[in-house]
């Protein structure tokens, strides 16, 4: 997964300068090898390829009239040529014709692919040197993509790409762990036993019911009819930023975790959908089947994706595991048994006797599966929490 991290650099007035030649630098390779694909393709119905134009660069540095590219810094110039030909292959898939580069634009920037670093409130920048910024959480963790380099109204930004997919999660036995069941009948309950109440919408929804009504009753193509739309879309738009705030304030939660274990979602939906009982989205958000429309199901997805990479911010992870029959399985004595969920709230083994609210037992199961057949672990792990 690629996150975008954008921080405001404050160079010197050297640093500034040398900014302000990449700029220009990289600006001039990229006009020109677009000149010269144009050129070479009008005339003599030549195609230049990216590797040529690359070549291209050294050529250009050897001669003294543009031998001042030779203090730029060389990647620099190559992602540019990468840039200007990403631009060509979208223009002949349909694209705008790429356009040359202007000094007069508003925001100038250059990219560097690799080789950037960070130490504390300040990035490497290479030829420019150590770079004093603002912005930076604590620990930063991933893999640094690319960088792009920006100068815009007086300010100067740095927005960096990381990959923070590579990481390998690891599960310390010692530190904080919980497995979390998502919503049936709880948004959340969790393995130590915390269940989180569904978010409350039945006022919104109402209020998207209302607009619907009034909606139906404006007449074809009038303006009404459009300001009724409007006020529809507005609504729909205000209750996914409520859920998305919710899910977001619930992650930062669990995000204190050091690994914090989920189901497996494309697992689960696939066995559901053998058995013919897949969840279907809602179409128009209806309040009608209960409280648990307040977190549609689709939107678990996008809590695990914020779970993860705020846990990776941390220096945590998220684990997956398979599903199947963690609501089953008693989580005292490991009986799999469909009679163990005779009631839907609770869960009650036929083996063992033993009695738990059936979506923390699942979640509990869901802990357990995630560090790998460690039973005990849950109980230990809590232990530490305290
Ligand atoms: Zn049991």
């Amino acid at each position: 997964m690629l996150k975008a991290v954008k921080v405001r650099l404050y160079p010197n007035s050297g640093q500034r300068q040398i900014i302000a030649s990449q700029i220009g630098a990289v600006r001039y390779v990229y006009n020109r090898t677009l000149a010269l694909r144009m050129n070479a393709y009008k005339r003599f119905g030549k195609k230049v390829g990216k590797f040529d134009l690359i070549k291209h660069i050294t050529k250009l540095k050897s001669r003294d009239k543009t031998s001042w590219l030779k203090e730029a810094d060389s990647q620099a110039l190559q992602q540019s040529v990468a840039n200007m030909d990403k631009a060509y292959q979208h223009f002949f898939k349909g694209g705008g014709y790429p356009k040359f580069k202007s000094r007069h634009h508003p925001r100038q920037s250059y990219q560097y692919p690799q080789r950037v670093k960070i130490e504390g409130n300040k990035v490497f920048l290479p030829k420019v040197g150590w770079v004093r910024c603002k912005g930076l959480r604590k620990e930063f963790v991933g893999k640094i993509k690319t960088v792009t380099v920006s100068y815009e109204a007086y300010q100067y930004h740095a927005s960096i790409l990381v990959d923070i997919e590579g990481q390998e999660v690891v599960i310390d036995h010692n530190s904080k762990a919980v497995g979390i069941d998502v919503g049936v009948s709880l948004v959340v309950a969790d393995s130590n036993g915390k269940k989180v109440r569904p978010l409350d919408l039945v006022r919104e929804l109402s209020k998207l019911r209302t607009r619907a009504q009034q909606l139906s009753r404006k007449k074809r193509n009038s303006n009404n009819r459009a300001k009724a739309k409007a006020k529809i879309a507005r609504q729909n738009l205000h209750i996914a930023n409520m859920r998305k705030d919710f899910l977001h304030k619930l992650s930062r939660q669990y995000s204190e975790n050091q690994t914090v274990v989920v189901e497996d979602l494309k697992i689960k939906n696939m066995t559901k959908a053998t058995k013919g009982t897949v969840e279907r989205p809602a179409k128009n958000v209806s309040a009608k089947r209960g409280l648990n429309r307040s977190i549609p199901q689709q939107s678990w997805g996008m809590f695990f994706e914020f779970l993860e990479y705020k846990l990776k911010e941390r220096g945590g992870g998220l684990v997956k595991v398979d599903p199947r029959y963690t609501s089953q399985t008693c989580n005292k004595c490991g009986h799999v048994s469909k009679d163990n969920r005779k009631m839907q709230a609770k869960f009650v083994c036929t083996a063992c006797g033993h009695t738990a609210n059936a979506d923390v037992n699942a979640a509990k199961n869901i802990l357990a599966r995630g560090i790998h057949g460690n039973n005990a672990y849950h109980q230990t792990s809590q232990d530490d929490v305290a």
